[in-house]
């Protein structure tokens, strides 16, 4: 597509209906101020030779701080939303830009879709609004009045709008006097033509404080739905003289121990694995080197515990962990119950996910042959 697109964000809001010193735009969502959200989508579009936002006198200095890109020019606004919309108009002028797109920068939630949209439909139409057909009833409400409103020809306008450049400078330019609710309204004075797009429901203006907590719910569900860690865990461990075994931290009566570093727990070494690969934490062997003796010995719970203060420091909970133990002996399934309590406990996760399973290799290889016991452990963390 030809860039030779204008985008204008309205920045003028002060703050009035939103009970803070701060004006809206300000406000953060995920850490972002929201005219950052909304600026930073039209950039990423790549479809806009400038964008210009109109602010208020009293926060250009802070708006300038929030943007560094060539592509930006900040603009102070007017009085009324016409005069702020026209002052950006014509610190776009030079440019000789073919297409406008005017926006409200409290609007965070457009889609670039609905942008695009909107630029592809100003190749046959002067003027492209979004808006939103209303199918709950409309009502009047005051002292004595409660009257249904017909809303078969009642429609919600949004922004973004589109128009070409020429025109709405033209009228802005005829019209300084008169006031309009909008560039739309200006516009179809001259044209009489209006082409309708579909909105988007999830395009609402952040108005109230309410508003804005809803729309922080939106932003921060999505970011959690997307926040997902998977890890996996592999350890193996050779048996070697001796009469017990410890797995997950449950001393059981064996023929053989297990040899190696610390306590050789291969359940818990693997599921620490898992976990700390699932942080990219590095693995067990980072944090507690098998070449220093004070970990010689020492039980592997400790390790378990520390895997799950990594978890929680990094704000993540484990949405299930799959545990494989191989082994022709001992039989997982006659411990299983006692390996499911000491994970839980050591882990503070509910048994219901965690799942524990045994398998062997057939008689196969150095499993196969009773030399050792391999374990293997998927987990799925997600942010809190
Ligand atoms: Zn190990």
């Amino acid at each position: 597509m030809q860039k030779n697109n204008l985008a204008i964000i309205l920045s003028g809001g002060k703050g009035e209906r939103f009970d803070s010193k701060l004006p809206k735009q300000f406000f953060k969502i995920n850490n972002k101020p929201i005219i950052k959200i909304t600026v930073e989508k039209l950039l990423e579009l790549n479809l806009f030779k400038k964008i210009i936002i109109v602010s208020n006198k009293s926060y250009i200095a802070k708006t300038k701080r929030l943007f560094d890109s060539d592509e930006i020019i900040i603009t102070e606004g007017g009085k009324t939303r016409q005069s702020s919309v026209f002052n950006g108009l014509l610190a776009g002028k030079d440019y000789k830009f073919k297409n406008v797109i005017i926006h409200d920068a409290v609007r965070p939630f457009f889609s670039k879709k609905l942008v695009s949209n909107i630029l592809e439909n100003l190749k046959t139409n002067k003027s492209v609004v979004p808006s939103i057909k209303i199918f709950d009833s409309i009502r009047k409400i005051k002292k004595n009045e409660y009257r249904n409103i017909l809303r078969d020809d009642l429609q919600l306008i949004q922004t973004p709008q589109g128009y070409h450049y020429d025109q709405i400078f033209k009228a802005h330019t005829k019209n300084k006097n008169k006031e309009f609710t909008d560039d739309s309204m200006l516009l179809y004075k001259h044209t009489k033509s209006i082409k309708i797009i579909d909105g988007e429901l999830s395009n609402f203006k952040i108005t109230t404080k309410k508003d804005y907590e809803f729309g922080k719910q939106i932003i921060e569900k999505d970011i959690k739905m997307n926040n997902i860690r998977v890890g996996n865990g592999f350890d193996v461990h050779k048996f070697t003289k001796g009469k017990f075994l410890i797995l997950f931290g449950v001393k059981i009566p064996f023929n053989k121990s297990l040899a190696g570093h610390s306590d050789a727990d291969v359940g818990f070494h693997s599921i620490v694995d898992a976990i700390l690969g699932a942080l990219c934490l590095g693995d067990i062997g980072t944090h507690f080197p098998p070449s220093e003796n004070k970990w010689k010995n020492k039980e592997s719970i400790f390790f378990m515990e520390f895997a799950r203060k990594k978890i929680s420091e990094e704000n993540y909970q484990i949405n299930n962990l799959d545990i494989t133990l191989i082994c022709e002996k001992p039989k997982v399934s006659e411990y299983k119950p006692k390996f499911m309590k000491s994970v839980s406990n050591a882990l503070k996760t509910d048994p219901k996910f965690i799942n524990i399973k045994g398998t062997t290799t057939e008689k196969l290889g150095f499993l196969g042959r009773e030399e050792g016991i391999a374990c293997q452990v998927s987990v799925v963390l997600s942010k809190k």
